[in-house]
């Protein structure tokens, strides 16, 4: 490693936050973080175990309820707090960026696309923090007057995956600090980086210490395992898989929690034969090769219609050639190495099953040989419906296409999945986009768009994609609950 990236890991807290320090695992454990385009080792990260998760929760509950506790602030002061965390990580922009970039691979300007997208969502709870309304309103008999405050869930355990390592702990965080909550956060294991140096940054603006504690282990499952059996956790919230969000689900319901998921995708984008193929291709190449294709809004199928299929194709496929593979820390790079060794032969297994199945590989579809888990970015026509990648979420940088010929044949392929939370639509017809979204069972709809996230929209699936909304003001309802006061009507009998 040379010198700058040396000096930039040694800016990362490598033990774990629990309350007002930065310790040791309780058994002394590690854990070892490489970067996937080299995999050389970037560092070594304390490892929490169920008894430091415990430790965490304690600290939550007394950050929480202790005379003055964090349940008590003024909206103001969480306001604030969040304003300058928002500063603070637009300041250090390049540390986060690079680090993202060594630990999960994305080429560096999709990286600092993520630190303002990330950071925006704490800009945007700094200003949602204040208006965290309640209602006042006479019953219909005029017996009571009702008043509804929204007050915070308690302590929360919140679970973030590898592959968006700043704005997904951003976007968990900052809703529960701006609804009085306190929590343990715990990050991926193969990318703990961003998340350490983000609970410092956090620290830095002035959140009090218990509020925010960070758990990072190599084994999820001891710190998830104890936290939601003990009675003084009263939420979890969770983005990865579906396969972990539905262990979790049930784990959860012991205690009754209060549970958002943010699970995994399989979305349609959709070509009509009247869209502007340009734009559709555009469209295109940011919702299925950013992040390398490693993103739960990621096309996982392109459903184009059959008199624009050969058009849509060619142009695509030019685009995907022009990709530069490597590095993501090298100029020019657009797309960088899968996260790990078994994510690429996912995709070698994955392009093998569709050839198998029929389908023709237009460009790539082999792993890159040397160092690093690259991936060649790939187009696939003729896929049938059978195929793994029509069938499963990918999460790499292979993308299927399939034709059809009516409008109503397009939303039944499209549906025709578990997952229910990205999917796109490309049609200069309004009345078809308004069709469109009205027969696509999805939390999220691109009108002619291929990137749509963003801190003030509300993010979130429906089936197997999840429950709960994150970001917008919907993001804060997810930390609190609604206490209704019944109070009598001075004028009632
Ligand atoms: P993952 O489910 O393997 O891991 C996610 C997190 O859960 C990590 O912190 C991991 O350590 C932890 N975890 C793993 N097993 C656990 C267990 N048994 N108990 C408790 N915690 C456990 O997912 P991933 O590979 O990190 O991320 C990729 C997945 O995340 C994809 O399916 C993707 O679609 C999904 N995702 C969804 C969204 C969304 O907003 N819907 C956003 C990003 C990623």
């Amino acid at each position: 490693m040379n010198t700058a990236i040396t000096e930039l890991i040694n800016k990362v807290p490598t033990g774990l936050l629990i309350g007002d320090q930065w310790k040791e695992s309780s058994t002394g454990e590690t854990f070892d973080v490489f970067n996937p385009a080299t995999e050389e080792k970037l560092a070594t990260i304390a490892s929490a175990t169920s008894q430091d998760a415990t430790e965490a929760l304690d600290a939550a509950c007394h950050a929480a309820y202790k005379n003055k506790g964090w349940v008590e602030t003024p909206a103001r002061e969480r306001a604030e707090i969040l304003r300058r965390a928002y500063e603070l990580v637009a300041e250090r922009a390049e540390d986060f960026a690079q680090l993202m970039t060594l630990e999960m691979g994305k080429p560096l300007a999709e990286a600092h696309g993520e630190v303002k997208y990330g950071a925006e969502f704490l800009r945007w709870f700094s200003e949602e923090t204040v208006r965290n309304y309640g209602r006042y309103v006479n019953t219909p008999e005029g017996t009571n007057r009702i008043l509804t405050s929204r007050k915070p869930v308690g302590p929360c355990l919140l679970i973030t995956p590898w592959n968006f390592p700043l704005a997904m702990a951003t976007r968990k965080v900052a809703p529960a600090i701006a609804a009085g909550c306190t929590m343990i956060l715990k990050p991926a294991r193969l990318t703990p980086l961003t998340a350490q140096y983000f609970a410092q940054t956090m620290l830095d603006a002035g959140l009090p210490y218990g509020v925010l504690n960070v758990v990072p282990s190599a084994s999820a499952s001891a710190i998830s395992a104890p936290l939601l059996a003990d009675s003084r956790l009263r939420k979890v919230s969770f983005t990865g898989s579906t396969e972990v969000g539905k262990k979790l689900l049930e784990q959860a319901s012991a205690n009754v929690l209060r549970t958002s998921m943010e699970l995994g995708g399989n979305a349609p984008f959709i070509v009509f034969d009247d869209a502007d193929i340009d734009d559709a291709v555009n469209g295109a190449m940011g919702a299925k090769m950013r992040n390398m294709g490693q993103a739960c809004t990621a096309a996982n199928r392109f459903i184009v219609h059959e008199s624009v299929a050969e058009e849509f194709t060619e142009k695509f496929t030019e685009k995907i050639r022009q990709m530069k593979v490597g590095n993501g820390m090298d100029e020019g790079v657009t797309c960088g190495p899968l996260i790990e060794k078994k994510a690429q032969e996912q995709m070698s297994e994955k392009v093998a099953d569709a050839v198998a199945h029929g389908a023709r590989i237009v460009v790539g579809g082999h792993a890159i040989d040397g160092a690093g888990y690259f991936f060649e970015p790939t187009v696939l026509a003729n896929v049938p419906a059978e195929a793994s990648v029509i069938r499963e979420e990918i999460f790499g940088p292979i993308a299927p296409i399939m034709t059809f010929s009516d409008e109503y044949e397009a939303y039944r392929m499209a549906n025709n999945t578990e997952y229910g939370l990205a999917s796109y639509v490309y049609t200069k017809d309004y009345q078809r986009q308004l069709r469109a979204a009205d027969h696509l069972e999805f939390g999220l709809v691109g009108w002619n768009a291929g990137v749509i996230s963003n801190a003030a929209a509300p993010f979130g699936g429906v089936k197997h994609s999840g429950l709960g909304r994150e970001g917008a003001a919907e993001g804060i309802d997810e930390y609190t609950y609604t206490q209704y006061i019944g109070v009598k009507d001075p004028y009632a009998l």
